[in-house]
């Protein structure tokens, strides 16, 4: 059959086209692809980009498949909104267990379900605005049962009038008598009024992705996909990730502290309160889509403090780094960081749904959210089954995917490091955590050979050496969103030593190549 025109993404197909990677596949198992040849036999490609992370199982695993079968054998309910979910609440159930195990003694979670990374994200965001802003009502309530209560304690002579000055902005004065001091009191809730009409700051990370929907993109910090929308949204704050010192500052200067007044001994004094600015800090433990970058840990524990300190709570995306990716379920956990908010996607569907988790601690969590969000798909029966059995699947001979990620993960970076240090020239650094592992190549912009050199210079020499990977050597990779340079290897924990050698014979030759600065088996093969 000829192929049909693009309706689809045809500008995004005409570019996979120009690098040989619009392949139809046609079956997928494990770490393998399948696309057809011209006699119709089916021919296997190793897949590395594993769905972007989804696939830490792989391609339709095998126990998903039956599941996924029965369910449609039973007629399982799926579009049930409005209803009991039972296997909702078991999923729920089971993270917590998890978490639990991970970071001992930690509170509950509460579970949002999306149907996306990106929707987890907005979830969070969403959530998060509406509990600063219930924070800021608690916050006004209780200021102004406090004036009320010292107004009355000035008018029938059981207190004094402020007489200390210390906490009162420029142009507001202290009170001569008790008509001055309802004065005060009006000045005073006018000042807390202003504070509550200031845009809420939300801190993300340089280098940062949190998705592409017109919220989470406000997060990610890659220009070229946020500055667009950014007349759409809110203007997040972006921190170095190195720099904690950077946030201690932005966290002192953008401050904001509420004007109470207490009455203590007889005496009514005027006193700062802090005022609930601070909406959330979301980061990922492994930056994916910036490049594969493992922070550090004591930024991590340093952000804390400080966030913390500031009432800002901390929004973990685990979407790309959970469900077991860097040989932990969540790669917080390597951090000893339970976060107030966390975020599940990707690989929770098996491989198979469209499913996300937004975790939000219970003493954080507003009942009040389930009347104020919800998705027609979200939460629905089959998704919820699938991430059932992906979690047990997780779990099971006490956590041998995790050990597996850890083990094979360990086993892929040997082997690429081994490369490296033998063409320091062409690749820059073997990095990242289990199997989320970048591989960054030096920019040859300098190259004898024309193509590599434009492709180098317009950032797309990583689309033609994927190009090549794929049709000399039959392996799959992409480089990450916004970092070119750098190739994601994700693959399931499947992944066997000779598919790990076939990797490393492909990256080893690609090397060579580009070494040689000689396109011509990149173009013709
Ligand atoms: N957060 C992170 C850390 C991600 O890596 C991604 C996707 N790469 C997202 C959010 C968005 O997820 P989705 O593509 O499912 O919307």
């Amino acid at each position: 059959m000829p192929q049909a025109a693009h309706y689809a993404e045809s500008h995004l197909m005409d570019l996979l086209a120009s690098f040989g990677m619009d392949v139809p596949y046609v079956r997928a198992e494990r770490n393998t692809l399948f696309y057809r040849d011209g006699d119709g036999a089916e021919v296997p490609v190793l897949d590395l980009v594993g769905g972007f992370g989804s696939l830490i199982l792989g391609h339709n695993p095998p126990e998903i498949r039956a599941r996924v079968q029965e369910l449609l054998d039973t007629q399982a309910p799926v579009h049930i909104q409005l209803s009991r979910n039972d296997t909702a609440d078991q999923v729920g159930q089971l993270l917590n267990k998890i978490i639990q195990r991970e970071f001992p003694d930690t509170e509950d979670y509460r579970i949002v379900y999306g149907n996306s990374g990106a929707e987890a994200v907005e979830i969070a965001l969403k959530h998060a605005e509406l509990d600063r802003l219930m924070r800021v009502s608690e916050l006004f309530q209780a200021l102004d049962w406090n004036a009320s209560q010292a107004l009355a304690a000035v008018k029938d002579g059981r207190a004094t009038l402020p007489d200390d000055p210390s906490a009162l902005p420029d142009g507001i004065q202290l009170p001569t008598d008790a008509v001055e001091f309802e004065r005060l009191l009006g000045e005073l809730t006018a000042h807390n009024a202003a504070l509550a009409a200031q845009s809420p700051v939300y801190f993300a990370l340089e280098g940062g992705f949190h998705g592409k929907l017109v919220g989470s993109v406000q997060v990610s910090h890659s220009p070229a996909v946020r500055v667009p929308f950014a007349a759409l949204g809110f203007e997040a704050v972006f921190v170095p990730p190195n720099r904690l010192d950077v946030l201690q500052h932005l966290v002192d200067e953008k401050r904001a502290t509420a004007l109470d007044v207490t009455v203590t001994d007889g005496r009514v004094r005027v006193v700062t309160r802090d005022f609930p600015v601070f909406g959330g800090f979301l980061l990922e433990p492994v930056q994916g889509e910036g490049g594969i970058h493992v922070l550090p840990e004591d930024l991590l524990s340093g952000l804390k403090l400080i966030c913390e300190g500031a009432g800002c709570p901390v929004v973990v995306d685990e979407i790309q780094t959970g469900m077991g990716r860097t040989g932990a379920f969540l790669a917080a956990s390597h951090h000893g960081f339970p976060p107030d908010y966390l975020l599940l996607g990707k690989s929770l569907g098996g491989g198979v749904a469209k499913v996300s988790a937004t975790l939000i601690r219970s003493s954080r969590y507003r009942p009040v959210f389930d009347l104020m969000h919800s998705s027609t798909f979200a939460k629905d029966g089959f998704s919820t089954e699938i991430a059932l059995s992906t979690l047990r699947l997780l779990e099971a001979d006490d956590g041998r995917v995790y050990r597996l990620a850890r083990e094979r993960g360990a086993r892929i970076t040997d082997a690429l490091r081994g490369v490296a240090a033998d063409f320091p020239d062409v690749l820059r650094e073997i990095r990242g955590t289990g199997l989320l592992i970048g591989v960054e190549f030096a920019p040859r912009n300098d190259s004898p050979s024309t193509t590599i050199r434009e492709k180098s210079r317009g950032g797309l020499l990583s689309f033609l050496s994927a190009g090549y990977l794929l049709r000399a050597h039959g392996v799959r990779v992409v480089p990450t969103g916004s970092d070119l340079n750098v190739l994601r290897i994700e693959p399931s924990v499947h992944i066997s030593d000779q598919e790990i050698a076939q990797l490393e014979a492909g990256v080893r030759d690609l090397c060579l190549i580009l070494r040689n600065g000689d396109a011509r088996p990149l173009i013709e093969a």
